[in-house]
């Protein structure tokens, strides 16, 4: 199993350090991780890690690597945030540091008069002034060239009907698929709570995204795909990866990417999913 996105206390509102991660990876069956916390960044100091920790986050991760040799593979990564005008701040960072993978999301968006939106803030996710704001942010961190895969771009599936989130982002696809970056698969959405309407209450057990009709386009558009927990505690390592798989291969996906030294590794999905899965996931699918 790859996971391509997790979260440990260097984050700060994620619990669990380095190795609690990784063991708690290797018992999932998680094969590949990338430990990907969110990079130092103006917003939200106290939400991530501060410049001051990056030595020794990626110490941490180096000497994981070395204690859990021939059990798993760990790569290291970054969640990175992305708003228009901090381009130079990210691209000094990842100058400074090697990294196997790159992740960017928009976590953050500044409305003209009104404070900022935070993307978990659901009741205000429909609106058409933030959402303006979103895809333009969403179409800058495609075209900046910084990153290698683009971080839960539908989350906004939690507050937002799915037709709303595909017209706006259909518009981007083509510039998706020029910019050579994957699109992140993220299965926190089959665990995070969502609206069923702009004006209704949070529930829980609905999956909000990935979004399953955005899937046959980006194929189309021969846009590569990683895949991640984005677990924030290490009971959740790997949480949700082999389901998605499971229920995405019917739709024709059929390839899921991770990235080392920044470079794209391409692998069949029929080499992730056990034997025999196929006639499970069709009955499945069947139900859905
Ligand atoms: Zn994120
Ligand atoms: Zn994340």
């Amino acid at each position: 199993m790859i996971d391509s996105h997790s979260h440990t206390c260097y984050s700060k509102h994620a619990t669990g350090s380095v190795n609690e991660l990784v063991r708690a990876s290797i018992e999932a069956g998680v094969s590949i991780l990338t430990i990907t916390d969110h990079a130092p960044f103006p917003v939200d100091v106290d939400n991530r890690l501060l410049a001051g920790e990056l030595d020794h986050y990626f110490a941490d991760i180096e000497q994981a690597r070395t204690a859990y040799h021939g059990e798993i593979t760990i790569l290291q990564g970054l969640e990175f945030d992305y708003m228009p005008g901090t381009e130079a701040f990210t691209r000094d960072l990842l100058a400074r540091y090697p990294l196997d993978f790159a992740i960017g999301s928009c976590h953050y968006v500044e409305m003209p008069d009104e404070p900022m939106v935070k993307v978990w803030e659901l009741p205000r996710l429909a609106a058409e002034v933030f959402l303006d704001r979103y895809f333009a942010n969403l179409e800058g961190l495609v075209s900046c060239g910084l990153f290698d895969a683009v971080g839960h771009a539908d989350t906004l599936l939690r507050g937002l009907p799915e037709d709303v989130f595909l017209r706006r982002f259909e518009p981007l696809l083509a510039l998706l698929a020029h910019s050579g970056m994957a699109f992140e698969l993220n299965t926190s959405g089959l665990r995070k709570s969502s609206l069923t309407s702009p004006t209704a209450q949070e529930v829980r057990g609905l999956w909000s995204y990935p979004s399953q009709h955005l899937l046959p386009q980006l194929i189309a558009h021969n846009v590569p795909f990683t895949i991640g927990s984005d677990t924030h505690a290490p009971e959740d390592a790997g949480a949700g990866v082999a389901e998605l798989m499971r229920v995405l291969r019917p739709l024709g996906l059929e390839r899921i990417s991770y990235y080392q030294g920044r470079r794209r590794i391409d692998v069949d999905i029929d080499i992730l999913l056990p034997e025999g899965t196929s006639t499970i996931l069709k009955q499945g699918a069947a139900r859905s």
